[in-house]
């Protein structure tokens, strides 16, 4: 018998520390990452790359 495929992943948005902007998603496992997960990305906003730290 298959087992029931049980999804973890949860969906979890990206916002710039500076402007507060949220620019990226993306799916993380939380079981895997239990803590808040911090991005060096570019931020448009910004014009520069900048930490983008996991929102709700
Ligand atoms: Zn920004």
């Amino acid at each position: 018998m298959a087992k029931a495929k049980k999804s973890k992943r949860d969906k979890v948005i990206f916002e710039c520390t500076e402007c507060k902007n949220r620019n990226y998603t993306s799916t993380k496992n939380k079981a895997n990452d239990p803590d808040r997960m911090e991005l060096k990305k570019y931020c448009p906003t910004c014009k520069k790359t900048t930490t983008h730290k996991e929102t709700k």
